[in-house]
């Protein structure tokens, strides 16, 4: 027999069958991302590069199984609910063992194959810096404003220590605590910018779109064909790569360009390869950025693995 829902019933139904937020699960998010990366390097402008991060993001991995960080903070989680707030701002909650990653991350990529020889020096700089003064340079990172040429440099290493400790604080919050924050572009739990957004293909997720952090890892579901830069739903359109050796347009990663803001960000479809991963193939099309840059469209937010500074997002790297 057939009943009317009540209310209550109906959100957590929507709840059930829309996963509003995929919180990280730090292994399997570096592990792919590490995978991911080594595959897209083969035959790729920046291959060498790609290759190292890959191996950094292998460093990350092996990190994240045995960081520690604060527990979530229930008085926290109620007062950024409260104020439509993301729960952990970035810059103003850098978890103190970002300070051990950063030296596990220095020594490992020191001893990865593909360590570009300009970035050793930058390591060693990094490794010797006192503890403020790191934190200082993660927060000018996070925030988008950085100094000189040597926080530029700096800029992926503090990234990606960052990023270790944000997934994990990220990894331990259950869906129920996180805010739905206003505006909706920025993260719900470390109010970082989308690097980049995702078709998911899988269970509950299939055919949903979700916007990933650049920073923590959470991905929060948008819907398709909207603005995720200014939230318009009007002026959205899609730019893309030929294919090698073909007339076909590579469909995987698209830039998706806005005619309110004049933005673009792009988005990977794991429709039409299952092993898309956001970050890592926004970093592998940089091809993508490259014709971009001759459009109206500026890059609406960096990838933080690379080492670029915002006032130069609109340009070629
Ligand atoms: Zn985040
Ligand atoms: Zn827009």
């Amino acid at each position: 027999m057939q009943r009317i829902l009540q209310p209550g019933e109906i959100e957590s139904l929507d709840r059930t069958t829309l996963p509003r937020v995929r919180l990280p699960q730090p292994a399997s998010l570096f592990a792919d991302r590490a995978a991911r990366l080594a595959q897209k390097a083969e035959g790729n402008p920046i291959g060498d590069y790609l290759r190292f991060l890959a191996q950094l993001v292998k460093a990350q991995q092996r990190a994240a199984a045995s960081v520690q960080t604060a527990a979530p903070d229930a008085a926290l989680i109620a007062q950024a609910q409260e104020h439509s707030m993301p729960l952990l701002p970035a810059a103003s909650h850098i978890d103190p063992a970002w300070q051990g990653v950063l030296d596990q991350l220095i020594d490992a990529a020191l001893q990865a194959p593909a360590l570009p020889g300009a970035l050793a020096p930058v390591l060693q700089a990094l490794r010797a810096m006192p503890q403020d003064d790191r934190d200082n340079l993660a927060r000018r990172v996070l925030v988008g404003v950085l100094a000189d040429q040597q926080d530029l440099a700096a800029a992926p290493l503090v990234m990606a220590a960052l990023q270790v400790v944000f997934a994990d604080r990220a990894s331990r919050l259950q869906e129920s605590d996180i805010p739905y924050t206003d505006p909706a572009t920025i993260c719900p739990v470390c109010g970082s910018a989308p690097v980049a957004s995702v078709l998911r293909i899988g269970g509950r997720e299939a055919g949903l779109r979700y916007l990933h952090c650049g920073c923590c890892g959470t991905e929060w579901h948008m819907v398709r064909i909207k603005c995720s830069h200014c939230e318009s739903t009007r002026g959205v359109r899609y730019q893309g790569l030929q294919s090698q050796g073909s007339d076909d347009k590579d469909e995987v990663v698209l830039a998706e360009t806005c005619d309110q803001c004049h933005t673009y960000r792009k988005i990977a479809n794991q429709e039409k390869d299952p092993l898309a991963e956001p970050l890592a193939d926004d970093l592998a099309t940089l091809l993508l950025d490259l014709l971009m840059s001759e459009t109206p469209y500026a890059r609406a937010s960096m990838n933080p693995l690379l080492p670029m500074s915002e006032a130069e997002e609109g340009a070629a790297p």
